[in-house]
């Protein structure tokens, strides 16, 4: 069998999501710090209030453990919780967390009301098409048997350098599109670099340890840098700024040392994470936060700047 590699890549996912922990392979925001989830529902507190409305469906995107989701409706209650997820173990998980939420497989079946969307580390894990520049023009690579295949394309690309690679996530394009088609608020937190970049960001990740992508599908997370500034393109939005100076001008520090006060014991923990979340060598730069919004939509909390 031979597939296109956003095939392949999709397919791995869906197993590897279905079948393992994936917090065992990696740790995100929301399970570093509980002041992650927090801060993020007292932004969709405000940008309810922002909006004037009074009855707000909170979604939320490949919502993992369901921590994020838990911690932000200590905040914030909206009128309902919608997780849009494939996973029927992490539906279990977060049903555990959140057991009034409503599930989907796709934003399609979201109802149309006003809507605030957040996902963290969704994108990522949506699958890229992947082009390679050769002499002859434009190959897009493809998998057979476990090993790469380049056919001849069609797609309109840049004109690269010989061997540069260039990634499209179709997937993402298409979400943030039609989130924005419906008028709503999104908040997506992610990792890549603010200005498009060619070459290959395709990485997989086996038992916490960087693995080969081609190699036992189902049994690694597969992910790709988000290309913020494609997104951009196809919905009007605010950011991307770096994670540390969105988070930090929520309040993250002041939250985090009111915690550490009340709870001295944890107070070590808490302020590792928040610099864990912040510190440009780890977490702070690499990772971007964008919103999509309404065009003429007033600066929304964190992207004041
Ligand atoms: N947001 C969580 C989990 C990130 S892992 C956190 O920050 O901890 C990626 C999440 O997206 C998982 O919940 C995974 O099951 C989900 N996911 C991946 N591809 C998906 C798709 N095509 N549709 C819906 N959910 C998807």
């Amino acid at each position: 069998m031979m597939e296109r590699f956003d095939q392949f890549m999709e397919r791995a996912n869906a197993a590897y999501y279905a079948a393992r922990d994936p917090f065992a392979d990696f740790v995100t925001a929301p399970e570093i710090s509980q002041v992650f989830g927090e801060l993020i529902g007292g932004w969709a507190k405000i940008v309810c209030q922002m909006m004037g409305s009074r009855t707000i469906q909170l979604v939320e995107a490949g919502p993992g453990s369901g921590v994020l989701m838990a911690d932000a409706l200590r905040v914030f209650t909206p009128a309902s919780v919608h997780f849009i997820e494939l996973s029927p173990r992490l539906r279990e998980a977060q049903a555990r967390r959140v057991p009034h939420a409503i599930w989907h497989d796709s934003l399609a079946t979201v109802p149309h009301v006003p809507t605030i969307l957040i996902a963290n580390e969704f994108l990522d894990a949506l699958p890229v098409r992947q082009f390679v520049r050769r002499a002859a023009g434009w190959m897009e690579r493809y998998v057979e048997a476990g090993a790469y295949v380049e056919l001849p394309t069609d797609m309109d690309l840049a004109d690269d350098p010989e061997g540069s690679v260039r990634e499209i996530n179709e997937s993402a394009l298409a979400f943030v599109a039609q989130l924005a088609r419906r008028r709503a608020i999104g908040l997506f937190i992610d990792y890549g670099p603010a200005q498009s970049a060619a070459g290959e960001s395709v990485q997989a990740i086996r038992d916490g340890e960087y693995a080969e992508p081609l190699a036992e599908p189902g049994s690694a997370d597969i992910t790709a840098h988000v290309d913020f500034a494609a997104l951009a393109r196809v919905a009007h939005v605010q950011g991307p700024v770096k994670q540390n100076a969105f988070l930090t001008s929520l309040g993250l520090f002041q939250r985090t040392d009111f915690l550490a006060q009340k709870n001295p014991e944890r107070a070590e923990t808490l302020r590792l994470a928040a610099r864990r979340l912040t510190a440009p060598e780890a977490m702070g730069s690499l990772f971007k936060v964008m919103a999509v919004c309404p065009p003429g939509f007033p600066p929304l909390p964190g992207f004041e700047a």
